[in-house]
């Protein structure tokens, strides 16, 4: 059974930024290159598209059935995502998103030099765990976990449950650096997919855009 009517596709990529002061940041490696190539894909394959990318990353793709909006901190990641998920039938979460940021906000100014800096962080929401617990009966959300490759698998599988996703592509740390992708996809009714290892990113991304109504169906 297909799961839902998917029209309208919402991802986010690259990573968000965490203001310290007015001049400096604390960000990821997170390049949006996957999260490029799976809007870039979706549409080509006629979805309506809307892409958040995070700062410093690949360059948009363009395409007339995709519109691309930047996004900076968390907060301004998640404040944009509340605004468009309720038009979209489904987000894929490819984002890079800290996990802490500056305890009471960035310093104004630039900060001095000094002997040390301390920097309190205080944690940040869990934006898809947030939107998957209020999500209406026709949304699906897919997420991605970055793990170690002895973790990978289990960490996927509690985070998918945790945070009631209906899949996750669990995909190793060596990927933020490299061409190629070997990832599995955990949904939520305990199948497993595998594309071939090592493929493309782009190959990858048609992969996953072709294989949607499949991982997202139930059994
Ligand atoms: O960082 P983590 O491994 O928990 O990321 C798993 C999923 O949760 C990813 O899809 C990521 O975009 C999302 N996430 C989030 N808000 C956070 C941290 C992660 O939405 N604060």
């Amino acid at each position: 059974m297909i799961a839902t009517n998917l029209t309208h596709l919402l991802i986010t990529a690259g990573g968000t930024v965490e203001p310290l002061d007015d001049v400096r940041f604390i960000g990821n490696r997170s390049s949006g290159q996957l999260g490029c190539l799976l809007a870039q894909t979706a549409a080509a394959q006629s979805y309506e598209v809307t892409l958040l990318l995070g700062p410093n990353t690949v360059n948009p793709p363009c395409h007339p059935r995709l519109n691309t909006i930047p996004f900076s901190s968390t907060r301004d990641l998640s404040a944009k995502l509340k605004e468009l998920w309720p038009s979209h039938a489904l987000l894929i979460m490819a984002a890079a998103v800290a996990d802490f940021t500056p305890k009471g906000g960035h310093t104004n100014g630039k900060i001095r030099r000094g002997n040390s800096l301390t920097i309190e962080m205080a944690p940040t929401d869990d934006i898809v765990a947030d939107l998957a617990s209020t999500k209406r009966t026709d949304q699906r959300i897919i997420g991605f976990a970055l793990e170690e490759p002895d973790e990978l698998h289990t960490a996927a599988i509690s985070k998918l449950q945790r945070k009631k996703l209906d899949a996750i592509v669990a995909n190793p740390l060596v990927t933020m650096e490299s061409q190629t992708i070997t990832a599995t996809v955990f949904c939520k009714d305990g199948r497993e997919l595998s594309p071939h290892p090592q493929l493309q990113k782009s190959h990858f991304a048609k992969w996953l855009i072709e294989h949607l109504n499949e991982i997202l169906s139930t059994t």
